[in-house]
């Protein structure tokens, strides 16, 4: 029987509608279903940093984001309180960073994935994995009117975040899993401008970060230990603010400011998932989660969506076995992100990083080059394992 589509997309944000729209671009017959409809939020801050920007302008779609008036972020600056280290986050060929309402980013990514041939269903819950003989062959779902439909595909593949049914059904396996670390609030401010930066504010089991983002609103999240969640959950606004107050000039600039939305809150498990098996792959948060305090996970998702692509892409094609061409996927993926993501599940503790790397970031302080590579090492543009190595370690101890 000739199956409909070669691939369903489950899910069709950040991870799943450039995996679609790729291999819709390659020719494949996909399937791209969302039980959200769009535009629409969801729970999560939304800086892009520089090489998520460069993926958007690969696939031809930086213009349009630009087009919406998203002011562009050119600089990354951290304030330990006792000094500040201010940096350039990007590349020649990936200058700035973006932090675009996923109300605007995620539309124009579905939209993106239609253009380029995908069937796209929102408003479409998947119910049920269909598995035959321990092979995913299609799924099970309900439109919003509730008509209830059987898709089938030679894969199925899972771009639902954290919960992601695809990974429950299959049971894909987790490893080098920590628990919620941080829980932090957000919220959206008028009258409080930006230039270009975004600001990190760092205090003992406390921080906070600041974007400029789409209508001159800019975006404040705040957080603390999760040990911490329960109590201050009592008390988010005064929580919130006693954690801008720690930084006082930062609190003077906010006092002329205005709050433009409720508060949202979250903490996050940190978990790897093995992101393949028989008819079934996983992208984005669905394979591999980390706190949000390195604001990693959009480019995360964009860089799983052109790797997985490609695999399938292969696979398809026939070049390649889909289980060699998945077992690399599943390297490359693991291999680019394990330095980060150690780096940002210490980070998220919020307890004071060990003394010879205050030592390090003190050394980094008022050093331009160093402080361009601590901005692109918190951006993700080079590896915390680069930043940290000797070599370079020791060129900024010695400049
Ligand atoms: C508080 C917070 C702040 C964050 N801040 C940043 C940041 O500043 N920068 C950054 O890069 N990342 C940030 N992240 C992480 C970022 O939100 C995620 O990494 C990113 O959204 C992952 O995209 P995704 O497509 O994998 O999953 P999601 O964005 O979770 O999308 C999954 C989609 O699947 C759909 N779905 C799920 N189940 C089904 C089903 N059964 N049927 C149909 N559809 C289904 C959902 O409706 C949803 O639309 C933050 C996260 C949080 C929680």
């Amino acid at each position: 029987m000739t199956k409909a589509f070669e691939a369903i997309v489950v899910g069709a944000r950040c991870a799943g509608a450039p995996t679609a729209m790729l291999l819709a671009r390659k020719g494949y017959r996909v399937l791209l279903v969302d039980r959200a409809t769009f535009p629409s939020d969801t729970v999560s801050t939304h800086l892009v940093h520089p090489l998520g920007v460069r993926a958007l302008a690969e696939w031809g779609l930086l213009e349009r984001l630009a087009a919406t008036g998203c002011p562009p972020i050119h600089t990354y600056r951290f304030d330990f309180g006792a000094f500040t280290i201010s940096g350039w986050p990007g590349t020649d060929d990936a200058p700035v960073a973006f932090c675009p309402r996923r109300t605007i980013l995620d539309k124009l990514l579905v939209d993106a994935a239609a253009e380029a041939g995908a069937e796209v269903r929102e408003g479409f819950a998947v119910d049920e994995i269909l598995i035959d003989d321990g092979r995913v062959v299609g799924i099970k779902g309900r439109s919003k009117e509730g008509s209830s439909s059987i898709e089938r595909a030679d894969v199925v593949v899972g771009a639902d975040g954290r919960q992601s049914a695809v990974a429950k059904a299959v049971r894909a396996e987790q490893y080098d899993e920590k628990p919620p670390l941080l829980a932090a609030y957000y919220t959206y401010w008028s009258g409080l401008p930006m230039d270009g930066r975004f600001e990190n504010y760092i205090r003992d089991s406390r921080g906070f970060a600041v974007m400029p983002t789409h209508d001159e609103l800019t975006l404040i999240i705040a957080g603390w230990p999760y040990a911490e969640f329960e109590d201050n959950k009592k008390d988010i606004e005064g929580n919130y603010l006693k954690t801008i107050e720690l930084a006082p000039s930062f609190a003077d600039r906010l006092r002329g400011a205005k709050r433009e939305a409720r508060f949202v809150g979250a903490a996050v498990p940190n978990y790897f998932r093995k992101p393949n098996g028989r008819g079934w792959v996983l992208v984005g948060d669905a394979g591999y989660n980390r706190d949000f305090i390195t604001a990693q996970g959009i480019m995360d998702a964009f860089h799983d969506a052109e790797l997985c692509a490609a695999a399938l892409d292969n696979s398809f094609s026939g070049a390649r076995r889909f289980e060699d061409a998945m077992a690399d996927y599943q390297r490359t993926r693991d291999g680019r992100v394990k330095a980060m993501y150690d780096f940002t599940c210490q980070l998220a503790t919020l307890e004071p990083p060990p003394p010879e790397m205050q030592q390090l970031f003190a050394a980094v302080h008022g050093k331009q080059k160093a402080m361009d590579g601590f901005a692109r090492m918190n951006a993700g543009t080079i590896s915390p394992a680069a930043f940290f190595a000797p070599e370079n370690v020791n060129a900024i101890m010695a400049a």
